[in-house]
């Protein structure tokens, strides 16, 4: 089975491949990055999830290989959602994430300590080249902190606190953010039916 992570994001693609690091047996791997010609879609869904879809069909149906795409971000129930689906270009479209990280400090500010809850989602789409196989969705919840702590992750993670840690996504590293990170809840969901359709052909 060829399978495209259909992302060129380094940080996802090193999360992706360690969520998936059991299940690659017969499985041959690639992501974006090997397709340096590759014209990614306009991500011109509402939600997460047409953007996954959007990003999972279009990947799959040009390179003819099956694709994962992931489309995630930070949602903070107090700023109405934002930054949501436009994490990645919150402070602007070329954004570092810092400047991303610097524009939701200011917004958090001016909230009280109670209001600073937020949630990561991350829809996770499945498709072979004919269709969308399966699509599902991961939350983590957190609470969001003025001073950036951690130096792993990426993102939003040195302000990313989880409590039964007492610390943030970017000082959890990679094992237990791994576990525990909305990538991992999407991807358990999509867990049944990637095993099915990589037995059917790894099988034949
Ligand atoms: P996308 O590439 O359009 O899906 O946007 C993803 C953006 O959401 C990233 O650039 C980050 O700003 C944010 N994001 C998504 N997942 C994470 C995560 O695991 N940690 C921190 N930030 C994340």
């Amino acid at each position: 089975m060829q399978l495209v992570l259909a992302t060129s994001n380094l940080h996802k693609i090193l999360e992706l491949k360690a969520i998936l690091k059991d299940r690659l047996e017969g499985v041959e791997l690639f992501s974006l990055k090997d397709f340096p010609n590759y014209v990614a879609p306009e991500e011109n869904g509402k939600t997460f999830l047409e953007n996954a879809e959007i990003k999972a069909m279009h990947a799959a149906a040009t390179l003819k290989m099956y694709a994962l795409a992931d489309d995630s971000g930070l949602v903070v129930p107090a700023l109405n959602g934002e930054p949501g689906i436009f994490s990645r270009r919150y402070a602007s479209d070329k954004a570092t994430d810092k400047e991303n990280r610097d524009k939701l400090v200011a917004k958090l500010k001016l909230l009280s300590e109670e209001a600073r809850m937020g949630y990561y989602e991350c829809a996770l789409s499945f498709a072979s080249p004919e269709k969308i196989l399966k699509t599902a969705l991961g939350v983590c919840e957190g609470t969001l902190i003025l001073e950036a702590r951690g130096g792993s992750g990426f993102g939003y993670d040195p302000l990313f606190l989880k409590h039964d840690y007492n610390r943030t996504m970017a000082e959890l590293g990679e094992d237990i953010k791994n576990r525990i990170s909305h990538r991992r809840k999407a991807f358990d969901k999509l867990l049944p039916i990637f095993e099915a359709q990589r037995s059917l052909l790894t099988s034949s």
